[in-house]
């Protein structure tokens, strides 16, 4: 989609080194790290929020969630401990509208969240 972000991303047009990448997922560095550990799955179909995926395309949640597992694998985090996090909505303080998964690791992480 026009002037989001994360496509722009997906489409190369602003360089990234994904840390994980395939036909529907992309995996990076957040930019402004909350955790020693801290990547953004995103997938690559644009959907605004969790609740804009209709019922017909929840291979957009298998497959996002699957990457999220093998990133988890690949760094050592189903070890260390991670934390998925999606937030939705301004009150939660999303900034970017297209669906993305943050995946923080390397410090504890309170309960309840903030
Ligand atoms: P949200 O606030 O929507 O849940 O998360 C958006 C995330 O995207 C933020 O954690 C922010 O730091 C990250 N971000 C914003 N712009 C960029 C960028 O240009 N590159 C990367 N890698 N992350 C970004
Ligand atoms: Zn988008």
């Amino acid at each position: 989609m026009e002037n989001c972000l994360f496509c722009r991303i997906i489409n190369k047009e602003i360089p990234v080194q994904p840390v994980f990448e395939n036909e529907s997922v992309i995996v990076i560095r957040d930019i402004n790290p909350q955790a020693p550990t801290h990547l953004l799955a995103i997938p690559k179909k644009h959907y605004a929020g969790i609740h804009d995926v209709p019922a017909d395309d929840k291979e957009v949640f298998s497959s996002l969630f699957g990457a999220v597992g093998e990133v988890a694998k690949k760094f050592g985090l189903d070890l260390a401990g991670y934390r998925q996090v999606i937030n939705s909505g301004e009150s939660t303080g999303q900034t970017v509208h297209h669906i993305h998964v943050h995946i923080l690791s390397g410090r504890d992480f309170t309960w309840p969240p903030g």
